[in-house]
């Protein structure tokens, strides 16, 4: 869109990667996307994720997409640098950020916590490789896509940054959990294709095949990741060692927004409560707490609601009141244990009046066979 060219021109970057480094470009297996009529053989060998292709190709066909805030003024500069300002506020409204940057949030957002956090003189980070690291990771997101958006991505790596400054973390985390705490929220949904796993499973996709049916899009999104950090480069003065190690842990991390597994790390956390042996001194400890965070939670937002309150709906608002009684809560009730904080008692007063909203549009009492679709939804 004419927001990623204004950012990519200005910092000089090329329209096109050019990548060379051995990379699995998935379209070859794609057999029926309107990407393989058109696409050459060398096209193939090139490094674009689907919605980099998508977008590149629409531009050749002349159809790019508009946008309502093409060109911006300084008032809007001033207004998305003033918000900066509170980007540690819970409060913070990804959606209005977005705009006044013009759907850039998760370039201006991430680059700025990058700074705020001292990243970037820490690893002696080159701000042009940053900035181009930044640029690909927004690309392939899908615009299309309702909620594994870029927004998505930039509203969890804020709330991200909400968790490490609670003292607790704060406290103890190092430079090196802070870049990867934050490379894994911004990453965390990379290239989300907007279907989830069994339907990728029931629809034999070559993602399910590649990952074996096991946490197919998370592993999908932790590849793509690793990709767009040896592309850039961003870390190449760094030694190998180093880089392997971070993109093993940047994968604990996304591995862990895997819903079916939350019980999981939930289960070990609390037990690490129960037994008062958490030790934030521990980095194994670190990243368990982390890797909490990681998780997809609705965290702050009144969830938008259209007002006529159809059978669909009912059904939406029983998958969103299970979603937060069943992962939600829990969770947010065991992160009150642990840090019993102002943030802390927030969230989960978020979550009781979302969960009341929800419960405003049921206009019946859910059947026990809703609950379990419902659950078994949430469970896949
Ligand atoms: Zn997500």
């Amino acid at each position: 869109m004419l927001g990623d060219v204004r950012v990519r021109s200005r910092a000089g970057f090329e329209s096109e990667r050019r990548g060379s480094h051995p990379y699995i470009d998935f379209r070859i297996f794609h057999a029926q996307s309107e990407i393989e009529v058109s696409v050459s053989a060398r096209n193939i060998r090139r490094l674009l994720s689907f919605q980099r292709y998508l977008r590149s190709s629409r531009f050749f066909r002349g159809t790019t997409v508009s946008n309502s805030l093409n060109i911006l003024d300084d008032d809007y500069n001033g207004q998305a640098k003033c918000m900066l300002g509170k980007v540690g506020n819970w409060n913070f409204d990804i959606f209005l950020f977005d705009r006044l940057t013009n759907g850039n949030s998760l370039v201006s957002l991430t680059c700025h916590l990058f700074s705020l956090h001292g990243l970037i003189e820490y690893f002696h980070l080159d701000m042009v490789k940053l900035r181009r690291f930044l640029v690909m990771i927004q690309e392939d997101y899908h615009s299309q896509n309702p909620y594994h958006n870029a927004v998505h991505a930039a509203d969890v790596t804020q709330a991200m940054h909400c968790y490490l400054r609670e003292p607790k973390l704060a406290n103890s985390v190092t430079p090196w959990d802070v870049l990867l705490s934050l490379i894994a929220a911004a990453t965390h949904d990379l290239d989300h294709p907007g279907v989830n796993q069994p339907f990728l499973i029931k629809t034999n996709h070559y993602l399910a095949t590649l990952y074996k049916n096991t946490s197919v899009l998370e592993n999908h999104h932790w590849r793509s990741a690793v990709g767009l950090l040896r592309e850039s480069g961003l870390f190449s003065h760094m030694p190998l060692e180093s880089r392997k190690q971070m993109e093993t842990q940047i994968g604990a991390l996304i591995l862990a927004t895997d819903i079916s597994r939350q019980n999981e790390y939930l289960s070990l956390f609390r037990s690490h409560l129960d037994r008062g042996d958490l030790c934030l001194e521990d980095a194994r400890h670190r990243h368990l707490v982390l890797q909490e965070w990681t998780g997809d939670i609705e965290k702050k937002y009144q969830l938008g609601v259209s007002p006529f309150c159809d059978r669909q709906t009912e059904s939406i608002a029983n998958i969103q009141i299970g979603f937060m009684t069943y992962l939600v809560e829990p969770l947010f009730t065991e992160w009150a244990r642990f840090s019993n904080t102002r943030l802390s008692q927030t969230m989960l007063g978020h979550v009781g009046l979302n969960k009341a909203s929800w419960k405003g549009l049921q206009r019946e009492q859910p059947s026990s066979e809703d609950s379990e679709a419902a659950l078994e939804e949430l469970n896949s």
